[in-house]
């Protein structure tokens, strides 16, 4: 009896001691459905590679249709980041109001890739958002000379959302202290992946963290464009990463490096995950 008592009350220990521990995670609730990106096998990638840093607890909300849309519900005080890989149907108006209180509690928002097609309509998403795939009609365009200024063209001039052709590219980090991209290379060449442009947008409070140069003879616009950026929103954070069509393209290890970073910092305000 004595043993036995001992093996419960050390399984009972250890029990508490995981828990404790997965406590200091960071709570991350991906969303995901209803687009023409291969979502489920990024999800899972993402996941993956979330976990691996031992830094986030992963949760996986998938939206398969316009009834599960309508009657998403998530408790958002459970966790301390959203990632989005989702657009499709719109929420209730409801969730909406919690997702915006959410974020300007102190709740950290991450859009990815096509993320940036979501809900056009709702005002304060495109707020917390910044730019998305919108047509040129839609909200300014920002676009960063070669002298690293930016360029605000205003709406109805200049191209809308859209992308050339897939193929590898160039990123350079523009914000070399800001805790999602200090210690990345100053430039590298990311894998072959959509080259997002004239995204469109209120694009107020952006602090643009890294661009790439969209290459006329590649389909693109011949400057270049904003790639990954962050916005304060009341007491919380919004990090935005258009890169990772697929999965090799969000593998590429900077790529999935400022995708991991973007959630912990939108999540807490701080970057542990270190730059290998
Ligand atoms: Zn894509």
């Amino acid at each position: 009896m004595p043993k036995l008592s001992q093996w419960m009350f050390a399984c009972v220990l250890m029990t508490f001691a995981s828990l404790a521990f997965a406590a200091d995670k960071i709570n991350l609730l991906i969303i995901d459905g209803q687009h023409n990106h291969a979502w489920a096998k990024t999800t899972e990638a993402i996941k993956e590679m979330m976990i691996k840093t031992d830094r986030f607890n992963v949760e996986v909300a998938t939206l398969k249709n316009k009834q599960e849309s309508e009657a998403f519900k998530p408790d958002f005080t459970k966790y301390q980041v959203v990632l989005m890989n989702y657009h499709g149907s719109a929420f209730s108006e409801e969730t909406q109001k919690a997702f915006e209180k959410f974020v300007q509690d102190g709740g950290g928002l991450a859009f990815y890739h096509a993320a940036v097609f979501s809900f056009a309509k709702w005002d304060n998403w495109n707020k917390m958002m910044g730019l998305g795939w919108r047509d040129n009609k839609f909200g300014d365009r920002i676009s960063i000379d070669d002298a690293g200024k930016i360029v605000r063209t205003p709406k109805g001039e200049g191209p809308g959302g859209s992308h050339g052709p897939a193929h590898e590219f160039q990123v350079i980090t523009r914000e070399k202290d800001h805790p999602i991209t200090k210690g990345l290379p100053e430039k590298w060449s990311h894998v072959k992946d959509e080259l997002y442009h004239g995204q469109r947008g209120p694009a107020e409070n952006m602090e643009i963290l890294a661009i790439s140069p969209s290459l006329k003879e590649k389909g693109g616009t011949g400057t270049n464009e904003p790639m990954v950026w962050a916005i304060p929103v009341g007491k919380g954070r919004v990090f935005v990463s258009l890169l990772g069509h697929d999965v090799p393209a969000i593998s590429d290890p900077n790529a999935a490096l400022i995708l991991m970073r973007g959630c912990e910092w939108a999540a807490t305000g701080a970057v542990t995950i270190p730059v290998k």
